[in-house]
């Protein structure tokens, strides 16, 4: 009959039609939400734009109690809390923007059983009122959001995140959903552990973005490439460029507007109100293009964002793969575009180099620059790469560069070799370092001042790589450091032999080298110094 057709709705589907105006769950939703509004405890991995939201938000709605959601998008929640009240959820949230006053009022509907959802920032469960408060009311579960965050070995850690270890210890029986968009296996592992999740029930979902095209360039001239990829592939399309500085950020956005492109710029430099009105073009207007910090982009749910471009090379796999991810949540074709360059490496070498934190923390850091590399110089397909860092497993894609136009490899042992010599001989001039520009002018045999001035033309592997070019050389080494046949050090970029060095010196080892497929009307002019 027809009540009990209606019945056999579950709660959830209703709650889903009725207050969101879906007609159906999508991918692992429906099991998520039906294990969490049971009771059980979860771990959801799915990729941006899946749908990661439902699986607390219903549940909150259908349980008894408030849903406490645990989040660091500060300066999101309250576009989300109006969001949902706007569809007639009662949501509030508590974080260090409000006064006083608001806080308080919060905390009376949280305490009257007021609110279905309240949003925290993590910060808030240091402070011992905020445990008190949340003793004083009925919660249905916690959500804990982009909970890659306690990973340490993860690339956002906060360590605010790992107070939340004690929301099991005080709410033993409260359930609880930690759900990231990012995380290698090994994170995973680290979220479940730190999170107290051991129990929980795993929900991965396929981190496959089949309509991203993803590709990856060599950088010579990177604003002109990009705005010839806009120009000819892009035009009038809303997207998102990174760059690595605000500096370059703001250089990047003139460029583009002189160059007819409706581009702003977004950097925790600008003052609150130019932020805010660019953002708030880029999300209501169309074809509007954000040049930005990697500041920009965390949850902005932006469907039709038709290309992200990276002018420096992104600091992680899973750092990229969360960037790249914030096109196309509509499904529709999307270019994943990356302009990558020697100097990436030497910039992010010294980073790592100059940064805070112990031995570990730099090992870590550089780890995940030379997966990135790695992914950088693959000649395979990159998704196959890409998916098999998330440990996920796929076939040959047809929709990357390596796929649509297959790079070859070459023999480069013989060049790798002249290459290191000449890294060997410069070493031996203890006072100076050189970098990979003033090795390069050597092997071509160019008399430049510099050459000259350091009686450099007099060394025996002066000229005696003239059979590649600038830009090939420049490959050469960039490979060499990917594959940790280099490495460098210091403040000037300044090249030196690894252990492994010396096996391709010792010819003992063979070195295999990828080449650039040519692609008609990229620059031939290599930018270097
Ligand atoms: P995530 O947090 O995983 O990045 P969101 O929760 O923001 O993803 O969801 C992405 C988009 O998909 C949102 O616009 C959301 O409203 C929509 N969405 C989620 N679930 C469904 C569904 N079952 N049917 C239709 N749209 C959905
Ligand atoms: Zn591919």
């Amino acid at each position: 009959t027809v009540t009990a057709e209606i019945t056999d709705d579950s709660d959830a589907l209703r709650v889903l039609r009725r207050v969101f105006g879906y007609d159906a769950f999508r991918g692992d939703q429906q099991e998520i939400i039906e294990h969490v509004v049971d009771g059980g405890d979860a771990l959801v991995l799915m990729p941006t734009g899946g749908g990661k939201s439902l699986c607390y938000q219903i549940p909150a709605l259908v349980r008894p109690g408030v849903g406490i959601v645990i989040s660091p998008l500060i300066a999101l929640m309250q576009d989300q809390v109006d969001a949902l009240r706007a569809l007639g959820v009662r949501a509030g949230f508590l974080n260090s923007t409000q006064d006083m006053d608001e806080r308080r009022m919060v905390e009376a509907e949280f305490l009257a059983g007021e609110l279905d959802l309240l949003y925290l920032a993590p910060e808030r469960l240091r402070v011992d009122a905020t445990l008190r408060l949340l003793d004083r009311g009925k919660i249905s579960l916690f959500a804990i959001d982009e909970a890659h965050c306690v990973a340490q070995w993860g690339h956002d850690f906060r360590p605010d995140y790992l107070a939340l270890s004690a929301l099991h210890e005080r709410w033993p029986d409260v359930p609880r959903i930690a759900l990231t968009a990012t995380a290698t296996e090994a994170t995973h592992g680290e979220i479940a552990g730190r999170l107290s999740l051991q129990g929980a029930r795993h929900f991965v979902a396929s981190f496959d973005r089949p309509n991203i095209q993803y590709r990856i360039a060599p950088k010579n001239d990177p604003k002109r490439q990009l705005l010839e990829l806009l120009r000819t592939e892009h035009d009038g399309d809303a997207g998102v460029v990174y760059c690595l500085s605000r500096k370059g950020v703001e250089d990047t956005a003139a460029f583009l507007a002189q160059n007819g492109i409706d581009a702003v710029p977004y950097h925790a430099g600008l003052d609150a109100r130019t932020r805010a009105a660019n953002q708030s073009r880029f999300l209501r207007e169309d074809g509007v293009v954000v040049v930005a910090t990697i500041a920009f982009g965390m949850g902005i749910d932006k469907p039709d964002v038709r290309f992200v471009a990276h002018l420096d090379l992104p600091k992680s796999v899973e750092g990229y793969y969360q960037e790249t991810g914030r096109a196309g949540r509509d499904g529709l074709p999307s270019t994943a575009w990356l302009a990558y360059g020697l100097q990436d490496v030497v910039q992010q070498r010294k980073m790592i180099d100059g940064s805070e934190g112990d031995e570990a923390h730099r090992r870590k850091l550089g780890a995940h620059l030379d997966a990135m590399l790695a992914l950088c110089e693959t000649v395979e397909c990159r998704r196959i790469q890409l998916l098999a860092y998330f440990g996920q497993q796929s076939t040959a894609c047809g929709n990357c560069d390596t796929c649509l136009t297959p790079p070859t490899t070459w023999d480069g042992t013989v060049a790798a070799q002249k290459f290191l010599s000449a890294v060997l001989r410069l070493a031996r001039e203890r006072r100076q370092k050189f970098g990979a520009g003033q090795i390069i002018d050597i092997l071509l045999g160019k008399k430049t001042a510099k050459v000259i001035q350091h009686d450099h033309d007099g060394l025996t592997v002066f000229g005696i790589g003239t059979e590649l070019s600038v830009a090939e050389w420049r490959g050469v080494v960039r490979q060499l450091l990917a594959q940790g046949l280099l490495a460098v050090e210091g403040d000037y970029g300044t090249l030196v032999l690894t252990d492994a060095s010396a096996e391709v010196l010792g010819k003992q080892r063979q070195v295999l080298l990828r080449r650039e497929p040519e692609k008609p009307g990229r620059a031939a002019k290599s930018s270097s110094k």
